[in-house]
């Protein structure tokens, strides 16, 4: 196993004393239950990679369930993208649940509670409800209706089912205690009445059980034995096991809620509700956005799985919520590109360079290695030519001993060809370089083994041959928020902070072997970063995004190296 010999994390040390205790292991089973209603986030990736973790720890199922309760924010869209993504992940889950395949059964079940005097008929506004709850301190007062009778609750509760009902002139309500210390104990709400098609069970309910009275329920049903959310729902426990015991029979598994902390990255947000928020106010292109903390914007961006489910085992879970610097993220997918990136040559800003002793009109093609970390990723040829791009900022007129790019006078060598040496430069009115003019020594070629190659100069700068490069598009990221918490910042909105200049668009040069690339594929830039072609890219003009910088402009993470 992949993390063996890392200590256990708190809810494996749940599992293993029930182990000890004599649960037999094979009857373990995990389950995911993202709500349907927008796309997963990095968030979820921590939940994804503890639950489907574990199941590939103990060899037990782990069911993938749409928490589908809710038809007025659910759509078919989001139960899609779920989809794509926890297998994008890498993760096979053993079933495909929905809590909407159980509405019957939980129908059935509230029907015995009210049998049992055990639920009720509340025909009060939300408001009259609310003004009932009472304080922390100060017990609720019972509803009007709460000691209605068997007979009319079934009739009134069979009727709501029929659609004879406005939205919010009844709901069902289990009858538990209204002076209970946990107010989510006061009577909750079980069923409320919503006229909307469904997008599985279309316009077969008119009644939709909250989260409370479906979540456990349908654990049991599926047989899940260890049921984790986040700690959000610890004070839910206690309602979640009333419910359980409502309908738990002997010889059946009972189900078992433990809660973790949920996981914030810094400068972005993790709510699937505010992300909706930027996407509809047209901030972000889209949930895929390669700006957006979505696991769809994280893959456009060009990361991979692997380096999502390292980034989540290395933080594990928690029992107190935190932050996670993003540049962990960041250093997560650098470690997995270098191995596996192929090295390309770009420029993003160029300036023509003239190399004036080089022969007029011809070309050569010259030796490069594909990926100097992996032996096995063999060499292509690039073409080289007396004109060529460089970076703007690789060259100076003058500059101190410091600087090891190119300066007049000064030498460097061109990558994978030449020793070339400035001679001059020429300007436009304004006084900026439009060319600058070399020369280069053609003993010097790399890799040809004369004693003029093996010729040490300080810099290394890459380049393209102008009559041979091919023009792209290249988008440049920045933090999408310029704040570490947006959202943790009381009476301020999150979308105050809101980084205009997070998205940058360039027009650059590559080299010829890139014709070809796919959307999805990822390259090394050589001495600028981490690219992946963008969904965007068309036959004649290659779209790319940055995926990442080559090196990290954040300290802590430098020193751990
Ligand atoms: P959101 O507020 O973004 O909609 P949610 O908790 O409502 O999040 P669900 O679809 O209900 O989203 O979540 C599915 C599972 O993922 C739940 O078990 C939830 O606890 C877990 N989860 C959601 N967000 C995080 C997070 N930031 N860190 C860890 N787990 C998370
Ligand atoms: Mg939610």
């Amino acid at each position: 196993m992949k993390d063996e010999g890392r200590s256990l994390n708190f809810i494996e040390h749940i599992i293993e004393d029930d182990l000890l205790a004599g649960f037999p292991k094979s009857s373990l089973r995990f389950r995911f239950p993202p709500e349907p209603n927008g796309y997963l986030h990095i968030g979820h990736a921590s939940s994804i990679c503890l639950n489907f973790g574990l199941g590939e720890r103990y060899g037990a199922p782990v069911n993938l369930r749409f928490d589908d309760t809710n038809p007025a924010k659910e759509e078919k869209e989001f139960v899609e993208a779920i989809k794509k993504d926890v297998a994008w992940l890498g993760y096979h889950w053993d079933s495909e649940c929905y809590a909407s395949d159980y509405f019957q059964q939980l129908y059935d079940w509230a029907v015995m509670l009210i049998r049992q005097g055990k639920a009720y008929v509340d025909s009060q506004t939300s408001e009259q409800m609310a003004e009932q709850k009472g304080t922390p301190t100060e017990p609720g007062t019972n509803s009007p209706f709460r000691n209605r009778n068997v007979a009319e609750n079934l009739a009134l509760f069979e009727a709501m089912k029929q659609g004879e009902f406005a939205e919010g002139t009844h709901v069902l309500r289990a009858k538990i205690d209204m002076a209970a210390s946990n107010m989510l104990m006061r009577d909750p709400i079980m069923y409320r009445i919503l006229h909307r098609p469904h997008h599985r069970t279309n316009t077969d309910w008119c009644i939709y059980p909250m989260y409370d009275w479906t979540h456990g329920e349908s654990d049991y049903i599926e047989q899940v034995t260890h049921s984790l959310c986040t700690l959000e729902f610890a004070p839910h426990r206690e309602l979640y096991d009333w419910f359980l015991d409502q309908v738990v029979t002997e010889g059946r598994i009972r189900p078992k809620q433990r809660e973790f902390a949920r996981r914030n990255l810094s400068h972005t947000i993790v709510s699937k509700r505010k992300l909706l928020h930027l996407v509809e106010q047209g901030v972000v292109n889209g949930w895929d956005d390669p700006r957006m903390p979505t696991i769809s914007g994280l893959r456009r961006r060009g990361f991979t799985p692997e380096s999502i489910r390292n980034f989540a085992d290395t933080i594990g879970i928690a029992k107190r919520e935190n932050v996670v610097d993003v540049s962990l993220l960041e250093f997560h997918i650098r470690e997995h590109l270098n191995k596996i990136a192929p090295r390309v040559m770009a420029v993003l800003d160029p300036v023509k360079l003239v190399i004036t002793n080089y022969p007029e009109g011809e070309e050569e093609w010259l030796e490069a290695e594909n990926n100097p970390e992996d032996p096995g990723a063999g060499n292509r040829q690039v073409p080289f030519s007396g004109t060529l791009y460089i970076e703007r900022e690789d060259f100076r007129e003058e500059a101190n001993r410091k600087f090891f790019r190119l300066k007049l006078g000064g030498e460097v060598r061109l990558k994978n060809g030449y020793i070339i040496k400035a001679v001059s430069c020429s300007k436009d009115t304004d006084g900026n370089i439009t060319e600058i003019q070399c020369t280069y020594d053609p003993k010097s070629k790399s890799g040809s083994g004369s004693e003029e190659s093996l010729r040490k100069v300080k810099g290394t700068l890459h380049w393209v041959s102008v009559p041979h490069a091919l023009k792209a598009e290249v988008r440049l990221y920045d933090r999408l928020f310029n704040d570490e918490t947006p959202d943790g910042h009381k009476g301020r909105d999150f979308m105050e902070f809101i980084n205009p200049d997070s998205l940058q668009q360039l027009e650059g040069y590559i080299e010829p072997s890139l014709k070809d690339a796919q959307a999805g594929q990822g390259f090394q830039f050589q001495r600028l970063g981490y690219f992946n072609v963008d969904k965007d890219s068309t036959a004649d003009r290659l779209v790319f995004n940055r995926t990442v910088t080559l090196r990290d402009t954040w300290a802590k993470i430098e020193q751990r190296r």
